[in-house]
């Protein structure tokens, strides 16, 4: 008989990592950032019809020193990067990037010497939105499939090598 079998009702078992995994993805603090038309369908996520709170995301923060969670809301001009990598900087470890909509992911149309074709090139991005701009159930379902990644991702500091070889063996998206 496991030691499963043995436990009283109402008592599980878990080991640090997966309950500290499920506490970081039941309370993600997104940093206050939005950079063009994309930000409008991520402010609207939090509003009352879609209700993004109920995800654990109550609050944004409007300092990235309180903050986890960058939603990169936008094309990122060249001029905004070093901005945009220093409220990274600022932020605390761990922290998760989502580049909402293609002109964050890409830089879409906007194929020309003034905007960053991706923000992947200034900060590391955890999760791609396609979408011009992505609906706020897109988003709430990209901030799901993260907290997917943030449940199964183990402590320590090489996080992202850890991600990337759970990605290759399909455990997570
Ligand atoms: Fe605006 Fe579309 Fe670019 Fe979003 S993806 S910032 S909606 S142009």
């Amino acid at each position: 008989m496991g030691i499963e079998e043995k436990l009283p009702s109402g008592v599980l078992l878990s080991t640090v990592e997966g309950l500290a995994g499920y506490m970081r993805k039941a309370s993600f603090w997104p940093a206050t950032f939005g950079l063009a038309c994309c930000a409008i369908e991520m402010m609207t996520s939090g509003g009352p019809k879609y209700d993004l709170a109920r995800f654990g995301m109550e609050v944004f923060r409007a300092s990235p020193r309180q903050a986890d969670l960058m939603i990169v809301a936008g094309r990122v001009s060249q001029k905004m990067a070093p901005v945009l990598r220093q409220i990274y900087d600022q932020m605390a470890e761990p922290k998760w990037v989502l580049a909402m909509g293609v002109c964050a992911s890409s830089g879409g149309m906007f194929n020309n010497y003034a905007i960053v074709q991706g923000v992947d090139h200034v900060v590391p991005v955890d999760m791609y939105l396609p979408g011009c701009p992505p609906r706020p159930e897109m988003l709430i379902d990209a901030i799901l499939k993260l907290h997917d990644k943030v449940q199964a991702t183990p402590l320590g500091p090489n996080r992202r090598a850890q991600i990337r070889e759970l990605e290759a063996e399909g455990l997570v998206a």
